[in-house]
């Protein structure tokens, strides 16, 4: 699992102005820090006028890219915030994505003393505190209003920039779309943090940069100036803020002719197996989503909001039709560090936010239990104590449990205080507040692409411009409609929910998961409990054997629900197929064409390490969101702001490795050094 930080330790000074222990700095200028902000680093990069610019251009192609050394307390990037949301709103598709990076990040409750100085970014203030992730290593991309992103990189300013690029950042230079248009250097002073401050970073700073991107900040330190200069920044000096006599402004001019020396590795980038980018492509402006469950429908919606036209298609007659009657948010952490276990915990921290954010009706607030089996209590202390945040998950005795659950409990558990669980017909209302287009009902026939996508239903013919295939376990039947040679190798997994009514027995006042699991009841008095996990099993239809088991395993963990096993069984409940591939991950991103990528990166038949640098194609805006197994409404949030960010060429919002683990092509890879492609 990802390693848990140390948080900055900081006294306020006069009550208001935070001061770091560590380096012995203030975070921002006494009394005046909103001031020295938009003087230093707004005005500096000239960013009210360019951002106005760019709101209101025509032609949209990426968002526009701020990016800052020290997150702090978050004052720098409110302020930028509230100059975007000032500006009024142009283009619908024109959005601002900050990137900041925070080595040392605050307890929220610091940062919220800290910010409680400034009524005027309350707004913004309070949805950042609402949003604020554990203090644990990674990327978590927040949102504000007003299409403005956040990808706080809770990281060392190396790591964490480089986290971004999927591809050694000398190469990301010459092959990538997606670079940063203004820098805020806000590290403490380069004398008393000089590692803030390397010609690693300038360098790192130069690859991430176009002809034009610019920079400010409130030093004017030589060796700053100098480091700057030699990565390709013409640099002046100008008035520094209040008091300070000069600070530093810049302007990337492009690679000098002698090359700074490339930055040293800083993580597993330097000779990725295969480079998961795209060459560059326009956005595309319709988009089909084919296949309305869950990945479809959050899909649709934030798609619809980020100023995209939506069609949804999907054979039911409704959205989300194979949904349960309650969508439990599992967030399965694990002792290992593995891609799986990484990727589940940030899709799981983010998705609560994203659901509180965008179906706040749908989603219900609960805990959860995950009971440990006798044996195993020392390896779920491990998972605890790794994570050594309270908040986020803590192991607790059989007696505690119990009193969470409210009902009695023989094992020990796992608590995760803030889980939840999704109502899917309150999502499904969601949906309509969002503009998205429905084609319901119509199974599709064919799939051909020429200059655009064209789908063929049994009664409509459809065009559009990018297409999504978010067809659970059917998504690799109508890929192979495109390219016959794409095999994904997904499997259907029947999962069978039974739904007891909850009359005469203890109310659950938490979820609780054991090789099942139980949810809080629904508004209907209706206890949601299950799931099988049949592999090769298709039937549709509800089954009695497995209403049997889901009933038994139920009444092993939780012995006040023992009466149900002797009662004739309760013949309600509802079938799903959750479709999984072999190593769990889903599979997120955009399709390769197959054929030149077995051509362009054969030597691996060869050579398992052979490095190959170089970008695959594509077919024009096809992706794919599917894989989710048993965790779709937990993924599916994280996989769309996947999906955004390879639509519009934008930096992605986890490292790179866990873009590399869920992209489409690894199948492929992986058959390639099997010599199996
Ligand atoms: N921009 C911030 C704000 O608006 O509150 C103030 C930034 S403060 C002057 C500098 C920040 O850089 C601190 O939060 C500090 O923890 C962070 N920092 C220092 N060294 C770092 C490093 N090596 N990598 C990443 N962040 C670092």
């Amino acid at each position: 699992m990802p390693v848990t930080m140390t948080p900055a330790s900081i006294s306020f000074d006069a009550g208001i102005t935070p001061v770091t222990d560590r380096f012995n700095d203030v975070y921002f200028a006494k009394g005046q820090g909103l001031e020295e902000s938009t003087y230093v680093f707004l005005e500096a990069n000239e960013l009210p006028k360019r951002l106005s610019a760019y709101k209101q251009s025509s032609g949209v192609e990426r968002p526009f890219v701020v990016a800052e050394t020290g997150f702090g307390t978050g004052l720098n990037v409110l302020n930028l915030i509230k100059l975007w949301q000032s500006i009024p709103v142009g283009n619908p598709q024109a959005t601002l994505h900050i990137l900041s990076v925070e080595k040392f990040p605050l307890k929220k409750a610091d940062v919220e003393k800290a910010l409680q100085v400034w009524p005027e970014l309350s707004s913004a203030s309070e949805n950042l505190l609402n949003q604020y992730p554990p203090l644990i290593e990674g990327n978590y991309q927040l949102h504000f209003n007003g299409n403005v992103k956040l990808t706080l990189l809770f990281n060392d300013v190396l790591s964490g920039f480089s986290s971004l690029l999927p591809v050694p950042s000398q190469a990301w230079f010459k092959s990538s779309n997606q670079c940063v248009d203004a820098w805020m250097l806000d590290g403490f002073a380069p004398a008393k943090n000089p590692d803030m401050w390397s010609q690693d970073l300038f360098n790192l700073m130069a690859q991430m940069s176009h002809t034009g991107t610019t920079l400010a900040t409130f030093t004017a330190a030589g060796f700053v100036k100098r480091g700057l200069q030699s990565a390709g920044f013409k640099i002046n000096k100008q008035k520094g803020f209040g008091k300070k006599r000069d600070m530093l402004t810049g302007m990337f001019k492009g690679l000098p002719s002698s090359k700074a020396l490339p930055p040293k590795k800083h993580n597993s980038i330097d000779k990725p197996q295969f480079w998961p980018i795209t060459p560059y492509i326009k956005p595309p402006r319709k988009i089909g989503i084919l296949g309305a469950g869950v990945a479809g429908s959050i899909a649709a919606v934030v798609l619809a909001k980020a100023g995209f036209e939506i069609t949804l298609i999907d054979r039911s007659e409704k959205a989300l039709a194979g949904a349960h009657q309650q969508a439990v948010l599992f967030p399965a952490f694990s002792v290992q560090d593995s891609f799986l276990t990484r990727f589940h915990f940030y899709a799981f921290v983010q998705a609560l936010a994203f659901y509180q954010q965008y179906f706040p009706n749908a989603l219900h607030r609960s805990p959860l239990l995950q009971l440990i089996e006798s044996g195993h209590e020392k390896k779920a202390q491990l998972i605890a104590d790794r994570f050594n945040n309270d908040e986020l998950i803590r192991l607790i005795t059989a007696t505690e449990a119990s009193q969470w659950a409210n009902t009695e409990l023989h094992l020990s558990a796992l608590l995760y205080p803030k889980s939840g669980w999704i109502d899917p017909q309150k999502l499904r209302l969601g949906l309509t507040h969002y503009p998205i287009q429905y084609c319901l009902g119509e199974t599709v026939e064919t799939i051909h692409y020429d200059d655009d996508w064209h789908i063929q239903t049994r009664t409509q013919q459809l065009g559009f411009d990018g297409l999504v295939i978010a067809a659970g376990d059917n998504s690799e039947r109508l890929l192979q409609q495109i390219d016959p040679n794409l095999a994904l190798n997904m499997g259907s997994i029947r999962g069978q929910v039974t739904h007891i009514d909850q009359k005469g027995l203890p109310s659950l006042s938490s979820i609780v998961c054991h090789e099942g699991y139980i949810c809080p009841s629904t508004q209907t008095g209706d206890y949601s409990l299950g799931a099988t996990y049949d592999l090769n099993n298709k039937n549709p239809e509800l089954e009695q054997q497995a209403q049997q088991k889901n009933l038994t395993s139920l009444a092993k963990h939780l012995p006040e629900f023992q009466q149900l096993t002797k009662q004739p069984l309760d013949t309600r409940g509802s079938v799903g197929f959750r479709a999984t591939t072999r190593d769990y991950l889903p599979v997120i991103g955009p399709v390769p064409t197959t054929n030149s990528l077995i051509e362009k990166y054969k030597p691996l038949r060869y050579n398992k390490n052979a490095y190959i640098p170089i970008i695959n194609d594509y077919y024009p805006h096809l992706y794919l969101l599917s894989g989710f197994g048993s965790k779709g409404y937990t993924s599916a949030p994280m996989a769309t702001k996947m999906l955004l960010s390879y639509l519009t060429n934008d930096f992605q919002p986890l490292g790179a490795d866990l873009i590399r683990a869920t992209h489409p092509a690894r199948f492929l890879i992986k058959r390639l050094i099997h010599n199996k492609a």
